[in-house]
């Protein structure tokens, strides 16, 4: 890419140094061209996405190992890309996995689990995970500055976790998020731009600006790094069940990054002997308004065809997925299927969820809930499967999208007899 990116890594030579972590060497996914660390994300050949390239001869830890390291991303930090010690972020990871026996039965299915990513740290979402591997990637490469082009909560981490670290960073948005994920940026001090048109529309201008000036988009030239992050919730989900993989998991697909790490990160595992059974059937979910990973796996095919996003849920709103054709491919190889649901079913499954599990999820959480019953109910999650839903978000963010659909709210005098009334009526 830039010649101004090339120059940022450190040479080979030059003394290690603490706060710069060493980091992986890439592979380019279609022609295998192999190339030294850098924050570039495309291969210069074939224009193909990079990927970290791990050594297949490095010493893998125990279950038991794994155990007794604390309880963050870094626990698995040999399917990481920071070779050296992380630097950064170093607490995030390690959400709940709930069991939800109410949320089981509304599926008809024999056990229902949250992944609950609401409750991330420190920004209550997914991509805490993903900026947690991309800060120490830019710290690897002595970059100053981070950004990212974002649908909201990616501009909450990288805000958040950039503070923390003392980077500077440039976060830009489409002009029209909903006003807690614009303030949930603001309040940590970056430079927050919004722009005017759909993420694609940012994404597009992203990809310049990385190129000119030089810095750390951490979902552009860091994505390679980015993306593995994602991998931790498969690494999760297995180790909270017991070192056991469930059959089926079902994620929410924006850019399709998080459906294929998942999928990548169980592969990983089970090449490693740390878990045994059968992969897990692997489910992806979008907004009937912003569905081209599912037309794409309904079509056939591989190349995704861009639409113009229409739907609340504006986290997943992303009408041309880069990594669209990569998690179309992992939800048809392993043998599970897409479902996109309209904004009113997405809002009915925010109440189930909250009601049947008493979590509070964003409107992707809501895809994900109401694609699981409409894929349970066309007799695509059975009734002996074990599914992990992963909740990538939190209500909090997003209240906008429930306020019409909840019941009024009576208001009383501080008089016993008001709430007796309440009580008989
Ligand atoms: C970004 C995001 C996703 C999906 O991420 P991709 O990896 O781009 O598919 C899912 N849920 C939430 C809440 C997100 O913010
Ligand atoms: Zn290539």
């Amino acid at each position: 890419m830039s010649s101004s990116l090339a120059a940022a890594p450190r040479a080979a030579s030059a003394p290690a140094d603490p706060s710069r972590p060493e980091l992986s060497p890439l592979v380019c996914r279609r022609c295998g061209a192999r190339f030294e660390p850098r924050p570039v994300a495309v291969c210069e050949e074939c224009i193909g996405p990079l990927e970290p390239a791990y050594a297949p001869e490095r010493t893998l830890p125990t279950r038991w190992q794994i155990e007794a390291r604390p309880r963050s991303i870094w626990r698995y930090r040999e399917w990481l890309p920071i070779l050296g010690e992380p630097v950064l972020s170093l607490d995030t990871g390690f959400t709940p996995l709930l069991d939800s026996p109410a949320l089981a039965r509304a599926l008809g299915v024999r056990r229902a689990l949250v992944k609950n990513d609401a409750v991330s740290h420190p920004t209550q979402s997914f991509k805490d995970r993903v900026v947690a591997v991309a800060l120490n990637a830019a710290a690897g490469f002595g970059l100053e500055t981070v950004g990212c082009a974002s649908t909201g909560n990616l501009a909450n981490a990288v805000a958040a976790q950039a503070a923390r670290a003392g980077l500077a960073a440039w976060i830009f948005i489409p002009e029209d998020l909903e006003l807690a994920k614009i303030v949930g940026t603001a309040v940590y001090g970056p430079r927050l731009v919004r722009v005017r048109g759909t993420y694609d529309d940012v994404n597009r201008l992203c990809v310049q600006v990385a190129d000119r000036f030089g810095w750390g988009l951490v979902n552009l030239n860091l994505r390679s790094y980015y993306g593995e992050g994602s991998k931790t919730m498969a690494f999760e989900i297995a180790e909270q069940l017991g070192w056991r993989l469930p059959d089926a998991v079902i994620a929410p697909m924006a850019g399709g990054s998080l459906v294929t790490k998942l999928d990548k990160g169980f592969h990983e595992l089970a090449d490693a002997h740390l878990v045994d059974g059968a992969h897990p059937r692997m489910f992806g979910a979008q907004a009937a308004g912003c569905a081209p990973i599912v037309n794409l796996f309904e079509r056939g095919g591989d190349a995704i065809e861009p639409v113009v996003p229409r739907t609340i849920a504006r986290s997943i709103a992303i009408g041309n997925p880069a990594d669209g054709a990569f998690a179309a491919r992992a939800i048809r190889s392993s043998g599970g299927a897409a479902a996109a649901v309209t904004d009113e079913e997405l809002v009915r499954g925010i109440r189930l969820l909250a009601e049947t599990t008493g979590v509070f999820t964003e409107t992707a959480g809501g895809v994900t809930v109401a694609a699981a019953l409409k894929l349970a109910r066309e007799g695509k999650l059975r009734a002996h499967d074990e599914v992990v839903l992963c909740i990538t978000g939190n209500g909090l963010k997003t209240i906008d999208a429930v306020v019409p659909a909840l019941p009024e709210t009576p208001v009383i005098s501080a008089k016993l007899r008001e709430v007796a009334a309440l009580v008989d009526a």
